[in-house]
């Protein structure tokens, strides 16, 4: 009988700091820090010896603190290779290692061995001074070994640990040369957990596989493009001869991406958010620089325009503002800071009311009263809105119910609805229970949306609103014209009411041509069967015009601004004709 059986293999992971000596020979002369070996529920004080399926994820973390810990500037990654460990009775046991030099005669070592097990569970035990052997053959497995730690599994990019290495590189060079130059930009895909929850987590996987062969396609040979996290992405720009040429590149990387992408056989629009930091000599950390890029980007998103921004000192005050502003509405709603206002929506046929638009309103207890334009991006990207968005939601069906009941009018309430809203997916029972609790006629509400909101996933977004309208409330578009101006896909959706957005308003008088655009707009709205409402009507020949063109309402400073409750009472049984009919006597 054989004695020992095999019964399993143990991989385990160990990180060491070794120096060199003599002869190929290394002493032992760290491991990694207490804390992190804590981390890892490791009880062996010497060496840390964790279990591979444990230690992978904490690695990049570990390889960062490492480097602090044993202040090293500038890590030289030495040979990857298959080594040979011989313990103190002889035995060779073969490893896997990558290491990494850390000063002159230093290395960081990290090894993956693969531990027999024998029926005994025997588990060989190695002596604390051992002697190394690269063995060149077997270069492939350690390869791979190098690989997982500084490659993304999924995309095949270089990962977080590899482009901070880079990153350290390349200070290190502009500090020689100040006159050189290098970037890096931050890019972060808007909606990915919306995207997850639409497509599935395949199709989530299948984008940030496009994504990094996107970026692999347009950076030039020698920039390196990573990827940061779960949906973010880097792209290190080196040798660059000036701001511009970064700004260049930066625009054709951006504009690369936005092209629609192809998922389950559907073309899918993308949206991006990138910010964009300078490298200079002043930087002493990659961290620094990574955070002042992060800083870029969330400047962009709260700008909300679409577009990249590039780093500049002050965007570090407007952060700090900004994560203070998201920290105040946090406690805006239970404070009762958060009010809704209403403007009025006029037939342009008899001048009646016809209904109103909640718009909200936040009376901060320092800034003063604030315009939704200063804080519904924030509560969009920390998803304050979904509390906010239902509470604005029961506040005007309240409203409307009481102004119907009292009035006895089919007055309807328009209330704004926000992308993350969509992507709810308790949405709709939470619009079934606010109905339910004041008891307003469905028929009452109408939920406005817009076009970038369906726009980049039109068949998920199509069956969502279905179901809305199932429910007997009806839907409007909202901000028509500004979005993708694409008039095709109107049909595909079940809306009831199109609203011209102002910017087309605005010119009426101006320009033949707008008259011509909001002409087509109202034409094909009523060869649909929808209505249109004209946005930001100021002045009475505006209103004339839109009524000549066939367009059924109008809203706007013209009749009201938005009006606190008090106020908009006292206009409900007003009729709006006279400033606009007054004109044409
Ligand atoms: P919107 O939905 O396009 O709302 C119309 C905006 O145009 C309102 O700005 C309104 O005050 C303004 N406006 C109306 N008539 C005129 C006019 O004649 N001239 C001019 N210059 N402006 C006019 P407001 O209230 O600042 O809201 C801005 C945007 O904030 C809204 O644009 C909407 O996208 C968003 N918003 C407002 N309330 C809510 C809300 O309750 N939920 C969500 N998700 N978004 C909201
Ligand atoms: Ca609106
Ligand atoms: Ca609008």
């Amino acid at each position: 009988m054989v004695e020992a059986i095999l019964a399993g293999v143990l991989s385990t992971l160990e990180i060491l700091v070794l120096e060199y000596q003599t002869d190929q020979r290394f002493q032992i002369v760290g491991t990694p820090p207490v804390w992190y070996q804590t981390l890892m529920g490791s009880e062996q004080a010497y060496p840390a010896t964790i279990q591979l399926v444990e230690a992978f994820p904490f690695l990049t973390y570990f390889l960062e603190d490492a480097l602090q810990f044993w202040q090293v500037p500038q890590p030289q990654m030495l040979e990857s290779g298959l080594w040979i460990e011989v313990d103190q009775s002889g035995t060779e046991i073969p490893l896997t290692a990558s290491a990494l030099r850390i000063a002159d005669q230093r290395i960081l070592l990290i090894t993956l061995s693969q531990t027999i097990y024998t029926e005994k569970s025997v588990l060989i035990q190695r002596g604390r001074e051992n002697a190394l052997v690269q063995s060149a053959e077997r270069k492939r497995a350690a390869e791979q070994l190098r690989h997982s730690i500084f490659y993304d599994w999924l995309t095949e990019l270089p990962n977080q640990s590899f482009i901070r290495l880079r990153l350290l590189d390349a200070l290190s060079h502009i500090k020689k040369d100040p006159n050189g130059y290098f970037a890096l930009l931050y890019i972060d895909i808007k909606h990915f957990k919306a995207i997850n929850t639409r497509l599935g987590l395949w199709a989530g996987d299948q984008l940030l596989m496009m994504v990094a062969q996107r970026l692999t396609e347009q950076i030039r040979s020698e920039d390196i493009a990573a990827r940061f996290g779960d949906d973010d992405f880097v792209v290190l720009l080196k040798s660059l001869n000036d701001e511009s040429e970064a700004r260049n590149c930066a625009d054709q990387i951006f504009r690369h991406l936005l092209n629609p992408y192809n998922i389950h056989s559907q073309e899918v629009h993308i949206q991006f958010d990138m910010g964009l930091a300078m490298g200079t000599a002043l930087y002493q950390q990659p961290e620094d620089l990574i955070r002042d890029a992060c800083t870029a980007l969330e400047y962009a998103k709260g700008q909300g325009t679409g577009d990249y921004a590039i780093f500049h000192q002050t965007m570090h005050l407007q952060s700090l503002t900004r994560m203070q502003l998201e920290h105040d509405l946090s406690r805006a709603i239970w404070q009762n800071e958060l009010r809704v206002c209403y403007q009025p929506i006029i037939s342009l046929i008899d001048g009646s009311l016809q209904a109103f638009e909640a718009l909200v309103r936040w009376q901060h207890p320092t800034l003063g009263l604030l315009p939704p334009d200063q804080f519904i991006a924030i509560a969009e990207d920390s998803g304050l809105i979904i509390p906010i968005g239902a509470w604005i939601l029961r506040e005007a069906c309240e409203q409307i119910q009481q102004w119907r009941s009292q009035t006895h009018l089919p007055l309807s309430m328009h209330v704004n609805l926000s992308a993350r809203q969509l992507d709810q997916l308790d949405l709709l029972d939470s619009i079934r229970g606010i109905l339910a609790e004041t008891q307003l006629n469905p028929a009452g509400l109408k939920l406005e949306i817009t076009e970038t909101m369906v726009f980049n996933n039109l068949e998920y977004a199509a069956s969502i609103l279905r179901q809305i309208k199932g429910l007997g409330i009806q839907l409007s578009m909202d901000d028509f014209g500004t979005g993708y101006a694409s008039l095709s896909y109107l049909h595909q959706l079940p809306v009831d009411n199109l609203k011209i957005d102002r910017s087309f308003v605005e010119t009426i008088g101006t320009s033949g041509t707008e008259s011509e655009i909001i002409q087509a707009v109202v034409q094909l709205a009523h060869s649909l069967n929808i209505d249109v409402v004209a946005e930001g009507v100021e002045t009475a020949e505006q209103a004339n015009r839109l009524k000549t063109l066939g367009c059924e309402y109008a809203q706007g400073f013209l009749f009201a601004k938005p009006l606190e409750p008090k106020e908009a009472e006292k206009v409900l049984h007003q009729n709006f004709a006279s400033l606009f009919t007054a004109i044409q006597v």
